[in-house]
């Protein structure tokens, strides 16, 4: 037998590990990380990127709630008139349910329910393109 090489084997390997990288690169972030990201002195260096080519966009129109880029302003604008973010928004909205408020909500104690961030969309220069 010529064909004893595992050439085969070798090809899928990388295979796996390229679609196994992929996924790490797109994974979304959390609600909490979301959350952190929206504390004024996070968002203000979220939202003012410095240039990078790899991302889209260079790293300039960044949605923060969604932790996504866009391409371009126009992009960005049409992005927070979709489902995606205002489901979003509302998500974000409603404070992450803690174990307290789990209990409470079982009857021990007196039940308050959770409280209600106001969550807008990040402001955006009219005159930016
Ligand atoms: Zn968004």
């Amino acid at each position: 037998m010529t064909r004893s090489k595992q050439t085969g084997n070798h090809k899928n390997d990388k295979k796996k590990n390229i679609a196994k990288l992929w996924k790490t690169k797109r994974r979304v972030k959390d609600i909490d990380q979301i959350h952190e990201d929206m504390r004024p002195e996070n968002a203000k260096s979220l939202l003012k990127q410095k240039i990078d080519y790899d991302l889209p966009g260079n790293a300039q129109h960044y949605c923060l709630h969604c932790a996504r880029y866009f391409v371009d302003m126009k992009t960005l604008k049409e992005h927070f008139k979709t489902k995606v973010h205002k489901r979003r928004l509302k998500q974000l909205s409603e404070e992450p349910y803690t174990q307290e408020e789990a209990e409470r909500a079982a009857g021990m104690g007196s039940y308050k329910p959770p409280k209600q961030i106001v969550v807008q969309t990040q402001e955006v220069g009219e005159d930016m393109e």
